[in-house]
């Protein structure tokens, strides 16, 4: 998808700090970071939201999970402790329509989120 911006960045059309490549994932510094550790894991293949991922497809999200999970520990911050967070759709806040999680830590960490 020529106009979605992690697309772009999946193809490396735009420039981002990369942590981890695989077949069907990217993970990536987020440009405005909201703590120590900000990464977004992204897959390669688009879909705008959660609500728009086709059934079957679920595993996927499950190894984008663990995979947020190996990030923290290799961040040094699996101990401290961290979020996993994935904005859907307009109350969420999600800004860019292509599914994320985003990982942070490094900071104490307000609950429940605002
Ligand atoms: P959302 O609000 O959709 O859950 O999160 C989008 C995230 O993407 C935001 O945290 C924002 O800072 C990040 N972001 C937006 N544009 C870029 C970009 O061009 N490069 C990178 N690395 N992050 C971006
Ligand atoms: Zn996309």
């Amino acid at each position: 998808m020529d106009d979605c911006l992690f697309c772009r960045i999946a193809a490396k059309k735009i420039p981002a700090s990369v942590v981890y490549e695989d077949d069907e994932m990217l993970a990536f510094d987020d440009i405005h970071p909201q703590a120590p550790v900000h990464v977004l894991i992204i897959p390669k293949e688009h879909f705008a939201s959660l609500n728009d991922l086709p059934e079957g497809r679920e595993a996927l999200l499950g190894r984008m999970v663990a995979k947020a999970r190996d990030l923290a520990e290799a961040k040094g911050i699996a101990k401290s402790g961290y979020r996993v967070v994935l904005n859907t759709a307009k109350d969420s806040g999600q800004n860019v329509f292509h599914i994320h999680f985003h990982v942070l830590g490094g900071r104490k960490m307000a609950c429940p989120p605002g």
